[in-house]
């Protein structure tokens, strides 16, 4: 049984930092354009709290107002970084005004941003006026393995997705989680993501050739072959809005014999759950 915590859940307001639990949040469940742009689900990114460090994945339009919305309120200054996977907007778009929270206003130099080399070069999505407020900016590559306070990810592979995609693999004391981020399906996408816990973009209901995007038959596929302890589907496009995700997870909970759920907005799960 997976146990959710949904803001609604937790009435009293405390900062990030108070809670002693590993945890991954959802500030927001939109995948590409149209279900970002009408806000049909929030595109805030993913807030992870492992072994008392903070990381924001994806800081997609809005991330700043989630967190701050949280209930419990989630605290950027307690950020030790940001991951990038790529630099499409619904991933990147609060990049800049995070780094500016996570240190003040740039009062105090902290975190480490991580991100593709596309995101930082010709045409950049992380201004070169906020670089100057963390401690160091990383760029991922293929096989890349980092430290982030104390957690660290890896980089094993690069993504079919257009601009440069990295899916990552985080590894706490405990906990391993990976985290399949934009990409066109090929057949050896399963093996690269073996985590305990395994967080799926899912965009589209059915294949579009032309659309370097999982469906939901992809994220079936990697499922069946991965058996993770968890699977989580998220960003959605419009058609698996319209298909309500959480009766598709069912259904494959049911097919694939692993505990699936859809994502949905302000979801946090305990990943203590999940341990090795
Ligand atoms: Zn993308």
């Amino acid at each position: 049984m997976v146990q959710i915590i949904y803001d609604y859940s937790t009435a009293v307001s405390s900062w990030s930092k108070r809670i002693d639990m590993n945890t991954i949040k959802f500030l927001g469940t939109a995948g590409a354009r149209f279900v970002v742009m009408k806000q049909l689900r929030a595109s805030g990114g993913i807030w992870l709290t492992i072994d008392w460090t903070h990381v924001l994945v994806d800081p997609g339009p809005g991330s700043l107002v989630r967190c701050l919305s949280s209930k419990p309120k989630l605290d950027p200054q307690d950020l030790e970084g940001i991951i990038l996977t790529h630099r499409h907007l619904d991933h990147s778009n609060d990049v800049n005004i995070m780094i500016e929270a996570m240190t003040n206003g740039g009062f105090k130099k902290k975190g480490i941003v991580f991100a593709p080399r596309d995101a930082l070069e010709d045409d950049p999505v992380i201004l070169r006026y906020a670089r100057a407020q963390v401690n160091r900016i990383e760029i991922l590559k293929e096989k890349g393995t980092y430290q982030i306070g104390s957690l660290s990810f890896e980089t094993p592979i690069k993504m079919k997705h257009g601009v440069e995609t990295y899916g990552i693999n985080i590894r706490g004391k405990d906990q391993s989680i990976s985290l399949i981020t934009d990409t066109d399906f090929f057949p050896r996408l399963p093996t690269y993501f073996t985590g305990d816990i395994l967080v799926i973009n899912v965009v589209m209901l059915e294949d579009r050739s032309n659309i370097e995007h999982l469906c939901l038959q992809d994220a079936e596929e990697i499922i069946q072959k991965n058996q993770p302890r968890l699977a989580i589907l998220t960003h959605f496009g419009m058609g698996m809005v319209k298909a309500k995700p959480w009766e598709l997870a069912e259904h494959l909970t049911k097919k694939c014999g692993v505990s699936v759920v859809a994502a949905r907005d302000g979801m946090q799960i305990d990943l203590d759950q999940y341990k090795k």
